[in-house]
């Protein structure tokens, strides 16, 4: 199946109105490849101002996390899909590691943020990924099954064509260590068969991204990788010219 690759940078608590304009300026000097799909996850405060600034571009703008309350109410500093939707987002990265270590998100509440994000019309940005730790005690691949297991239980196959999961190992973000492309490939491989257990068709359409340190100068050793359908990018999807050389590397 053919797969169109997916780079999505995620710019953490990066930026300021200033930055944003800078990124839309370097786009619209820029030619975005083509035969990729590309996306800024940004922070709250930016995503209108993206999404106005970057329409008729092919970038899509998405949030880094959102409620996993659908209706809106009394949820004080919370932001709902719809909201996200409402500003212009497609997208939507949820139990994003540094989520999961510093606000102390578990599988059961990121199960329900991927039922939110689906239900608003988002597409969620699932990631999962082990420590060093439970990297070097060899249960890498038993803490992935372990966080895609609910996600997968919860929703059909129909529903879980709107999924897109990124494998970030937790020792590879913003560490400068990436995975080797056959570290990558194996547990993309990993995640294939678990999600093939439960629909076939899914696991072959479905799009896994890899994130960890991806730079211009490994992502195409990466891309390669059969399983590897694109990147979630962090520290160099600030600028858009070493996002859109990862995107060329994609294309
Ligand atoms: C990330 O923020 O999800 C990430 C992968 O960061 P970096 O590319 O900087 O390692």
């Amino acid at each position: 199946m053919n797969r169109i690759p997916l780079v999505a940078g995620n710019w953490k608590m990066h930026g300021s109105c200033q930055q944003v304009d800078q990124f839309i300026a370097q786009v619209d000097a820029e030619a975005p490849p083509s035969g990729v799909e590309l996306l800024v996850c940004a922070p709250f405060t930016h995503l209108a101002r993206l999404a106005v600034g970057l329409a008729g571009t092919p970038f899509a703008v998405g949030g880094q996390d959102l409620a996993g309350e659908v209706a809106e109410g009394a949820y004080t500093g919370e932001i709902n899909g719809a909201m996200l939707a409402d500003v212009g987002c497609s997208h939507v990265i949820v139990g994003h590691s540094e989520r999961r270590i510093h606000h102390g998100e578990g599988d059961a509440l990121i199960a329900r943020k991927v039922g939110a994000a689906i239900a608003a019309g988002l597409q969620p940005i699932l990631c999962v990924g082990e420590t060093l730790a439970e990297r070097k005690a060899g249960t890498a691949e038993q803490v992935l099954q372990q966080q895609l297991q609910m996600v997968l239980h919860d929703n059909d196959a129909e529903t879980l064509a709107r999924l897109v999961i990124a494998y970030e190992p937790v020792w590879a973000i913003g560490t400068g260590h990436s995975a080797t492309p056959d570290q990558a490939q194996a547990m993309h491989a990993f995640m294939r068969a678990q999600i093939a257990a439960k629909d076939v068709k899914l696991a072959r359409s479905i799009r896994l991204l890899y994130g960890g340190s991806v730079k211009p100068e490994n992502a195409a050793a990466l891309f390669v990788e059969q399983d590897i359908d694109g990147a979630l990018v962090g520290g160099a999807s600030l600028q858009a010219t070493s996002f859109m050389d990862i995107a060329r590397a994609a294309a």
